[in-house]
């Protein structure tokens, strides 16, 4: 019970919970061996103020010395024992948990990252799970342990004297009720910085993306400035936190150590009073120089692990997103697509509206419409980057939402728009198509797709590193590149979103003829803007408002004079096309 509430509360993995459970248990002993070092102090001064006092033989020094070494050494053990359980086998948690959190993100909607601000995603994996670690590594256990060793203390101090144990601990409570009050603040005070924080990442990565289009608009200073801005405000943020916690904890330590006053008053009361003996007295004067230093600690951790609960609550809403899963095989009959009444909304506004249609196996299905109608969502929705929200899409009679989106994604090939490239080689990237080919089918696949000729320009070919996102290579070359993945994966359904405004005649054509090596015998679902693919498709499925407002061949739509045919006239007249 205990160890779950712990997991969930601070987003801890198994072993987390664990190492947090051994630190506990070696931080009650570390406490306790430290009351049992003051009994043992307690015990010599008795027997020498005996010997001074009442003449009573001296003990064995022997004695008193065994002990004191024995108190060492169980002590040293004892020490390091809890170093290791807080601090040493922790380490390995922050590993864990990141493998945990990686795990979780590969499982996730692909459209979750779309959704989601990646440098706040970075901050969670990177800051958090840090912040987290050490929370967990130094504070929880030490923590727990500490209110559980205490608090076996004084039932032990109240067997001696109830009243004095009450003197001297009472500030406990009351320093723990004072910070658990400024929680609030604190978890507030932690979210504004959190916010500051992100906000700081995403403009130092906005700059360094736009650094071009900065500079270029001569916009250095400004942009620096707003930058500075938000540095600053950040700081301030940071500030004002530690600030106001360090005023409670403080606070807090102050009120605890009032019981070294009270401790002293109470117990000359009561030796006045002939109600207690000088030794017992000088028992409770030992036990306040020990009995509240692990609280010492504890007030600044616990500022910590109020702040972090921001951090768990980042990391548990990751956790508690829905993963998309499904089956890890997927043995279709055919690749037929077919969407029946699918439904769909990003947020709340309802993009697509019981979509129909079906892209048959070996034919070209385009997708034509305006803007925003829905084209790319009705192709992230057959890959499964988005799941449907009502109707279903099934791929060669197989609802793909039964089926694990990584085993899905085997049998498509995605040539969109934005071709994201890794800093690597020609060769590596085109590879990325099917892990494992060799270095001869990435070539020949490369050729295909009429990259071979920009490749030999390339001072080394094909293990020429193209920079990060294939910054040294044109629109049409970088589209090129994709569309020769596509054919090393050689999948049998082509989702194609077609782009045409970065591309010159030349490279369109190129682009155009490594395209139809492609698309020979699969199920092709295509965005399409040119004219030319949308007369040569076999089917055309017109979007309007999310909804499907025609179907049909182009020749038919053509001579039924509706919606296509209105787009047709309409681009024609504008002089946009080439048909
Ligand atoms: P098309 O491809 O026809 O231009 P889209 O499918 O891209 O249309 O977009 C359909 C609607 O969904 C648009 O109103 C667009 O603003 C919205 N939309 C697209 N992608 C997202 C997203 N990731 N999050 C929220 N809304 C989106």
């Amino acid at each position: 019970m205990f160890g779950k509430s712990l997991k969930r509360k601070y987003a801890l993995t198994d072993r987390g919970v664990h190492n947090t459970k051994m630190g506990m248990v070696w931080t009650v002993a570390v406490n306790l061996l430290m009351m049992l070092g003051m009994g043992l102090l307690y015990f010599m001064m008795q027997s020498f103020i005996g010997t001074l006092t009442k003449n009573e033989p001296l003990p064995n020094p022997w004695l008193y010395i065994g002990l004191t070494v024995l108190f060492v050494i169980i002590s040293l053990f004892v020490h390091i024992m809890q170093y290791r359980a807080t601090y040493g086998l922790v380490y390995r948690e922050i590993k864990d948990t990141r493998i945990s959190l990686a795990e979780r993100l590969r499982k996730l909607p692909l459209g979750y990252f779309s959704k989601r601000d990646l440098a706040d995603l970075t901050e969670t994996i990177m800051g958090d799970v840090n912040r987290l670690e050490h929370v967990s590594s130094h504070c929880l256990g030490y923590l727990y342990g500490s209110y559980i060793s205490t608090a076996l203390i004084a039932v032990m101090l109240a067997f001696y004297d109830w009243r004095l144990m009450i003197a001297c601990l009472w500030g406990v409570p009351v320093a723990f009720a004072l910070l658990f009050g400024s929680r609030r603040l604190a978890k507030r005070q932690s979210e504004i910085a959190k916010e500051a924080a992100v906000t700081v990442s995403d403009g130092i990565q906005e700059a360094l993306e736009n650094i071009r289009e900065i500079r270029a608009a001569n916009q250095e200073e400004r942009y620096l400035d707003g930058l500075y801005k938000k540095i600053d405000a950040h700081e301030k943020t940071l500030l004002k936190g530690e600030l106001s916690t360090g005023v409670f904890v403080n606070a807090a330590s102050v009120i605890m150590r009032l019981g070294v006053a009270t401790t002293v008053l109470t117990g000359a009361g009561l030796i006045l009073s002939g109600q207690i003996d000088f030794m017992l007295f000088f028992l409770f004067l030992l036990v306040i120089t020990r009995v509240y230093a692990p609280f010492d600690q504890s007030l600044a951790m616990i500022a910590e692990m109020f702040m972090s609960q921001v951090s768990a609550d980042r990391l548990t809403e990751i956790y508690d997103t829905p993963t998309a899963e499904g089956a890890d095989t997927f043995s279709p009959d055919g690749h037929d697509i077919v969407f029946e009444n699918v439904g769909f909304a990003y947020n709340d506004e309802q993009v697509l509206k019981g979509v129909s249609f079906t892209a048959k196996e070996g034919e070209v299905t385009a997708l034509v419409g305006p803007s925003g109608s829905g084209k790319s969502t009705c192709a992230r929705l057959a890959a499964r980057l988005w799941d449907a929200s009502e109707g279903s899409i099934k791929v060669g009679g197989v609802d793909i939402s039964t089926v694990e989106p990584e085993t899905l994604l085997t049998d498509f090939s995605m040539v969109f728009q934005d071709v994201v490239l890794f800093d690597d080689t020609v060769m590596e990237n085109i590879r990325l198509g099917r892990h494992g080919a060799s270095d001869e089918e990435v070539r020949a696949a490369a050729k295909a797709a009429n990259c071979d000729e920009f490749v030999n320009k390339l001072p080394q070919g094909y293990d020429t590193p193209i920079g990060e996102n294939g910054a040294k290579l044109s629109g049409g070359e970088r589209q090129r590149i994709s569309i020769a993945r596509a054919l090393l994966k050689n999948a049998p359904i082509v989702l194609l979103d077609e782009a045409t405004a970065s591309l010159d005649v030349e490279n369109e054509t190129k682009v155009q003829g490594a395209l139809s090596a492609l698309l020979k015998n699969k199920t092709v679902l295509v965005i399409a803007h040119r004219m030319r693919t949308v007369q040569a498709a076999d089917r055309i499925i017109v979007l309007k408002d999310g909804r499907v407002a025609e179907a049909g061949k182009p020749e038919d739509l053509l001579k039924q004079n509706g919606e296509f045919a209105k787009m047709v006239r309409l681009q024609q007249s504008a002089n946009l096309i080439s048909v």
